[in-house]
């Protein structure tokens, strides 16, 4: 049975009210499946895109019937307040962003749009509809928000200086702040959550986890046929910054600290960080990924002495090509988070080890692709 939580304005059986901007992505799926599990009334705000739901539905298949789904996007002010109106939240998890951070260097207007102006939208929505006594909010904030700041085992704690890197985290960075100032100066019960990387098999495509679990799960189908093995068979994955180290944690933990963040007792002023506290480079993932299958990889050197891809140890067979093209324009080496005191306040602890989360994504993948097949 699901624990029934009630609304803290009323002594009725009323269930709470939740809205998740950014519901149909990764953390918002994974977020709604708690939220009713826990007995919330769930909403979600969703753009449109061209799928016959009208919009993109593939994370929420199983929980369609028990959501309320409002189309609408983040950059637009007047549907924010028309809804928040209507639906009067207590909680408000504001995960909505264009969340890809070498597409922010493309499209860096766009990802402002999103990150920073969705965030004021929703923000003064809030107080437009005079809800700061009634709703609690959760914005994303993100470990780029650190960008330059740290080198390798450096430790990041909230008290830690941002120096972000990116068009993305600069958006991220400017949604921080204004969650910290529309509480200082309209008093929101709002908390900025620091979490860094997490994965699982919900993934967006577009992410290097999600490309590396993909890549291993073809080469073990042997996809892309003619089905004998070659060296072009299935086409190398091509990667770069295969040196990066991340602090890669489960999507399912992390919205468990999400939803904890917005239940204590006392208010912000606190912003709170969401690691495992441990580092992997992007080359352990694809070793592991690889792994998973059953492949043992050899990195193969440049004249330089500078890795330039990777070939199956037993058979030969390229797997793996460095593309410097596919570069950040600048990179963030390295990201490991402390996050004692969401252990301490929360009693948040991560339950997912990293080979367990590699090999959640692969298996996904190669279950996927067998059903393509
Ligand atoms: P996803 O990219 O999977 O999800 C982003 C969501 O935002 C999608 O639902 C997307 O909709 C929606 N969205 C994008 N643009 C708009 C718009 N203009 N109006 C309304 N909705 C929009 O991200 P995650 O679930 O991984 O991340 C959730 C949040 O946490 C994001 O803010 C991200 O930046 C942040 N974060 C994520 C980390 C991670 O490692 N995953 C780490 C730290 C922070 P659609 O489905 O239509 O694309």
């Amino acid at each position: 049975m699901s624990e029934m939580l009630k609304s803290e304005d009323s002594a009725s059986d009323v269930p709470k009210t939740a809205l998740i901007t950014g519901i149909t992505g990764q953390d918002g799926s994974y977020l709604a499946e708690l939220l009713l599990e826990k007995g919330y009334r769930v909403h979600g705000l969703a753009r449109r895109n061209a799928s016959q739901e009208g919009v993109n539905m593939k994370n929420l298949r199983s929980i369609q019937s028990k959501i309320t789904i409002h189309k609408g996007d983040i950059t637009d002010p007047f549907i924010l307040i028309q809804l928040l109106r209507t639906i009067q939240p207590h909680e408000i998890y504001h995960l909505a962003a264009q969340s890809h951070v070498t597409q922010s260097f493309t499209t860096p207007d766009h990802t402002f749009q999103v990150n920073t102006t969705g965030t004021l939208n929703l923000l003064q929505a809030v107080v437009v509809c005079g809800l700061q006594s009634k709703t609690r909010i959760y914005n994303a904030a993100t470990s780029e928000l650190f960008g330059g700041t740290t080198t390798p085992n450096t430790m990041l704690t909230e008290d830690s200086p941002f120096e972000p890197k990116s068009p993305y985290a600069i958006s991220k960075l400017a949604a921080y702040w204004l969650v910290r100032n529309y509480r200082e100066a309209h008093g929101l019960w709002a908390v900025n959550g620091i979490l860094f990387n997490h994965e699982s098999s919900r993934r967006g495509s577009g992410f290097v986890t999600m490309r590396i679990a993909r890549a291993a799960a073809s080469y073990a189908l042997n996809l892309n046929p003619p089905n004998p093995p070659s060296s072009s068979n299935p086409p190398p994955l091509t990667l770069a910054g295969i040196n990066m180290a991340r602090d890669w944690g489960h999507a399912r933990d992390y919205v468990r600290a999400i939803w904890m963040m917005l239940q204590q007792d006392s208010p912000p002023p606190w912003d709170m960080l969401i690691a495992t506290g441990q580092q992997r480079t992007v080359g352990g993932f694809v070793e592991a990924a690889f792994g998973r299958v059953g492949v043992t990889l050899r990195w193969v050197y440049g004249p330089d002495m500078k890795v330039t891809g990777a070939v199956d140890a037993n058979t030969g067979r390229k797997v793996l090509q460095i593309d410097p093209s596919l570069e950040r324009a600048v990179e963030v080496p390295c990201l490991l988070g402390d996050s004692t005191l969401a252990r301490e306040v929360l009693g948040w602890e991560p339950t997912t080890p990293f080979e367990t989360l590699v090999a959640e994504m692969v298996d996904s993948e190669l279950e996927r692709l067998e059903r393509m097949q």
